[in-house]
């Protein structure tokens, strides 16, 4: 069979949605066009295709302004372009942090990287701290795909815009897991140092960002985690 007998499905895809979704969403399009975009979130989420920001937000064309990376994670301050434009520019008041369930890219914190990936090799010590001494288990990586999340929240700390307007009141930082399996974002609750079920937080996450809490917000992570885990 030549190439070209091969039915391109993603062809057609893409015919469809010029020629059957779009024309319902083109006004809206043509507003985002005419006024500019004003998303005011940014949302920086892992690359994983099971994470999918628009449908488990019920956001749409012109809310988020998407930063997708493997983990998740945040660089550090003077590496992150998208970060310094949402922020300056677009001056989102809200950043979600957003790691997910079974992340092969937390996994790979405790596996050997093929040597010849060496910008993989790189980016995964953006979430070195939050791996633990332990033997690896599918809870050890739950609380390890959590503490990354907050440690990325941390390193947003330090870019100075962000933390100038966190501290103004002005922006309010996210931090969520979100449980695949589950189809349920877990809060993190920087009062309790926990992450909570969407069904029963309080909040989606915002509320003081208090950097000294850092330390006890990763043990109360683990302890939490223990207790549940010893009966
Ligand atoms: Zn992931």
């Amino acid at each position: 069979m030549t190439l070209a007998a091969v039915p391109d499905e993603l062809l057609a895809r893409i015919r469809r949605f010029h020629d059957h979704t779009f024309p319902g969403v083109q006004e809206q399009f043509q507003t985002l066009i005419a006024e500019g975009q004003h998303p005011t979130i940014l949302f920086i989420g892992c690359s994983d295709s099971r994470l999918v920001p628009y449908m488990l937000t019920g956001m749409g064309p012109g809310e988020l302004f998407l930063v997708r990376n493997v983990g998740a994670f945040v660089p550090p301050y003077d590496a992150s372009a998208a970060i310094e434009f949402a922020v300056l520019n677009l001056k989102v008041s809200r950043i979600v942090v957003c790691g997910h369930s079974h992340c092969g890219g937390i996994r790979a914190l405790y596996e050997e990287v093929n040597p010849q990936a060496k910008n993989l090799i790189a980016w995964l010590e953006l979430g070195r701290e939050a791996v633990l001494p332990v033997q690896i288990t599918d809870e050890a990586l739950r609380r390890t795909e959590q503490r990354a999340v907050v440690q990325q929240l941390e390193r947003l700390m330090g870019y100075p815009m962000v933390r100038t307007q966190v501290e103004a009141d002005q922006m309010t930082l996210h931090g969520w897991h979100y449980v695949i399996e589950d189809g349920e974002i877990h809060v993190f609750d920087v009062h309790s140092g926990q992450f909570i079920p969407a069904s029963v937080a309080s909040h989606s996450g915002h509320g003081p960002y208090v950097a000294h809490l850092s330390e006890p917000m990763f043990n109360e992570i683990d302890s939490a985690y223990n207790t549940h885990l010893t009966p």
